[in-house]
């Protein structure tokens, strides 16, 4: 690992398992400190510490949660996520704003709570975990899928907005990572098929993907960490996709 980011700061959403804590990790490891922001305390508290960071226990459904959380960062990554699984017409009106909520409207406040900071220093990155279902859509996810295109679309927004004051935004659309919310698809799949679970991912989830293995959490933030680096600079308002060929095909 390089050491870009030294005397950076970085605030990681959803950090504390996942995607979200291979991120904590990595942007540790290129040398800034890290903000982990998750719902889950104890794990919210190991991977600060494990990272010499700082842990904020925050449900970020709640807005009153991001208000109390560091301004001063110069990378943001809006990673928390969750999903439901259910055709639109049994589709629970209740989970579809929660996920919107976490996933389009925490991410944009969180945005809103760091630019000013970002501004006034002329530099800033923010890394929005967005996934092919931000570029495709696949049945049955309806809020995710209109979560993840709307996270799209205020990337977009940010990287306009930003690129006067060196801040880049930019979208990382990950294929399916090896990651406790993948797991319980597959146990999902597996009992609703009666298959068993290698066959769920090889014949299911990696059906539409050129490789068939499950991307590692760590992929996804050596991806992370290099649209923070200075020669990914130019790069702003793009969607990156790290998905085995999934949306080629
Ligand atoms: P994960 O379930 O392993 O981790 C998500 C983290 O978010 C958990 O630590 C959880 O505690 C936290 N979280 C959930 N609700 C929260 C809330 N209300 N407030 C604060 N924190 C909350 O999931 P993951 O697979 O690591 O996913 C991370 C991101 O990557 C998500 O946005 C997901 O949509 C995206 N993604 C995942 C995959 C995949 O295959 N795993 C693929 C594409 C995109």
């Amino acid at each position: 690992m390089t050491s870009d980011l030294d005397g950076r700061t970085a605030l990681v959403t959803g950090g504390a398992g996942g995607i979200g804590l291979a991120c904590v990790r990595a942007l540790a490891a290129a040398g800034a400190k890290v903000h982990v922001v998750d719902i889950d305390a104890r794990r919210t508290e190991a991977a600060a510490f494990e990272v010499g960071g700082w842990a904020h226990v925050a449900d970020l459904t709640d807005p009153a949660s991001i208000d109390a959380l560091p301004a001063e960062v110069d990378v943001l990554v809006n990673n928390a996520g969750i999903q439901h699984v259910s055709p639109l017409e049994d589709f629970p009106p209740e989970v579809f704003t929660r996920i919107q909520t976490l996933m389009v409207t925490a991410p944009f406040l969180l945005i809103r709570h760091t630019l000013p900071a970002m501004y006034a220093r002329g530099w800033g990155r923010i890394v929005n975990m967005s996934s092919v279902h931000g570029l495709r859509a696949s049945a049955f996810k309806a809020a995710y899928v209109a979560a993840k295109h709307g996270l799209e679309g205020l990337s977009k927004v940010a990287a306009l907005e930003g690129a006067e004051h060196g801040v880049t935004s930019n979208c990382v659309n990950p294929g399916y990572v090896r990651t406790p919310l993948v797991d319980g698809q597959i146990d999902a799949q597996a009992a609703e098929h009666d298959i068993p679970r290698e066959d769920v991912v090889a014949e299911v989830l990696l059906k539409r993907a050129a490789i068939k293995k499950l991307i590692e959490p760590e992929d996804v933030a050596s991806l992370v960490v290099w649209l923070c680096s200075p020669h990914a600079g130019h790069i702003t308002g793009a969607s990156v996709p790290l998905d085995g060929g999934w949306t080629a095909a």
